[in-house]
């Protein structure tokens, strides 16, 4: 015991035999070992390599058994069950004589003077921490990045979004896992991957110990592909079934993708299997999914499954307006109502139109405007432009106040026919593409500055007077809905 009284330094715990002088290696066996330590890269991977099986020494050996320390506790119950099979098969590759291998845990960090059990529940609590981290670590590596502004706190909910949404939230909140897989679907920037990344960030703040993996379905086959032609596959399905939440963004992608799907398919089991939260998102529902496999597709529909319809007028004005509030800016609501009127196809589209506005009067150092907007935005309102004619505006204002279409034209300048005119004039600017001489044209040959005119006076009166603002917004919506 008095060559072991030096080697304190070592904590030993759990089986580890101390061997005599006799059981150390002989060279040939140290040469095997070092050999298949080194084949493990490629047998495993790189990042399974790193995270798990790097530390892996080789401290005995006797009668066809290898004994191969390991740091933790942990880690040795994860390598046994995952990898010793298959090392041990290396091993034996090399020579017949190997029987088997056994792990034992060898902390070499702290030296201890007494092994009690409260210092070794500290410790291994320490040491599962850190495998854990590892874990982490190797599966970060194949998670796409999350980008910090898609968070519950930056999405406007609203009728259209409102299932996902809460669906979304309910996956967080639970303690258990509330529904499998939760489907999302919906057309493009409608925010499926705001929502996705919103589930991640506040999982990662509130259960820092779950390993979240978020990727898209094109990610995921592209590392499969990867895996395969590595040699890897193995490490690859172990590491997509060590998650405690897995995140597929845009399922679509796989569609006629066969091994990918398979693969997908038994992943997903596993999972479920162990109770793992599962999140896919499609651009469709799932049983639209062409190409994606029948047991897969109806897989897919077995928890619950969320819908994200287009967009309303007002939710594409409450983004907006908190967009408004995240830039900042300075800028007019008729402009914002302008955008949420004009820009319908999606919210991605929504957001680059006010970012472009935005970062023109920054750079021009110009105030927003009506006219400026439509002046940045021309090419991007020609192809959103619903093609609302002056005419149809002129006959849905006239209509709406009770008067002839041709008061729109008339040179009558009594206050209960001009104020309806300008109404109309205001709304031509707002819904057409045409400039303000075109207009003015139209409504009885009038100069430019008149129809600017009634386009500040309509914009100031929206603001003061109620009763106009709710006029222009029933023939606005007329006109639109
Ligand atoms: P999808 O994944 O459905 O194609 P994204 O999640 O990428 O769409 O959303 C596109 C853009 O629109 C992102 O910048 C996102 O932040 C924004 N967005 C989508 N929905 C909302 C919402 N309800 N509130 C705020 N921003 C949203
Ligand atoms: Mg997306």
């Amino acid at each position: 015991m008095s060559d072991l009284g030096e080697k304190t330094a070592a904590v030993i715990q759990g089986n580890i035999a101390l061997k005599e002088a006799s059981l150390k290696p002989t060279p040939a066996i140290s040469a095997l070992w070092t050999q298949v330590h080194n084949e493990m890269r490629g047998e495993f991977g790189e990042a399974i390599f790193r995270s798990w099986l790097k530390p892996l020494t080789l401290q005995a050996y006797y009668h066809g058994t290898m004994e191969i320390s390991v740091p933790t506790r942990f880690m040795r119950d994860w390598i046994q069950t995952h990898y010793a099979a298959r090392i041990e098969e290396m091993c034996r590759e090399q020579n017949t004589d190997i029987k088997r291998i056994q792990l034992v845990v060898i902390q070499s960090s702290t030296p201890l003077e007494e092994d009690t059990k409260e210092e070794d529940d500290v410790l291994s609590d320490l040491a599962q921490k850190k495998a854990n981290q590892n874990r982490k670590n190797a599966i970060a590596e194949i998670s796409a990045p999350l980008d910090s502004r898609f968070r519950f706190d930056t999405f406007v909910v609203g009728k259209s979004n409102a299932l996902a949404h809460a669906a979304a939230r309910r996956v967080v909140e639970s303690d258990t896992v509330p529904f499998n897989p939760l489907f999302i679907y919906g057309g493009v920037g409608l925010g499926k991957t705001h929502l996705m990344h919103a589930i991640a960030h506040t999982l990662e703040e509130q259960s820092p110990d779950k390993v979240v993996m978020y990727l898209s379905a094109e990610k995921f086959m592209y590392q499969f592909v990867r895996a395969l032609r590595a040699n890897e596959a193995m490490s690859f399905k172990e590491q997509f079934r060590s998650v405690d939440v897995l995140m597929i963004d845009d399922i679509q992608f796989i569609a006629g993708k066969e091994s990918t799907q398979e693969e997908f398919f038994h992943t997903f089991n596993a999972l479920v299997d162990q109770n793992k939260q599962i999140i896919i998102s499609a651009d469709r529902a799932p049983s639209d999914l062409t190409g994606i496999d029948e047991r897969l597709r109806s897989r897919l529909a077995w928890g619950l499954v969320a819908d994200i319809q287009p967009t309303s007028y007002e939710l594409r004005l409450g983004i907006l307006q908190t967009k408004r509030e995240q830039l900042k800016a300075t800028i007019p609501d008729s402009v914002l109502e302008f955008l949420a009127l004009k820009v319908t196809s999606n919210i991605r589209e929504l957001e680059g139109a006010l970012n472009r506005i935005v970062a023109h009067s920054d750079v021009a150092n110009q105030t927003i405007t009506l006219e400026s907007t439509q002046d940045v935005l021309q090419d991007l309102l020609r192809s959103h432009d619903r093609r609302i004619t002056i005419d149809e505006i002129q006959r849905k204002v006239a209509e709406h106040y009770n008067l002839r279409v041709s008061d729109m034209h008339s040179a009558r300048r009594a206050r209960s026919v001009a104020r309806p005119r300008q109404v109309a004039m205001y709304l031509s600017k707002q819904l057409t593409a045409r400039s303000l001489p075109e207009i003015g044209r139209k409504f009885g040959g009038r100069d430019h500055t008149t129809v600017m005119h009634a386009v500040r006076k309509v914009e100031e009166l929206i603001d003061e007077d109620a009763q106009i603002a709710q006029d222009v917004d029933v023939v606005r919506r007329a006109l639109t809905g």
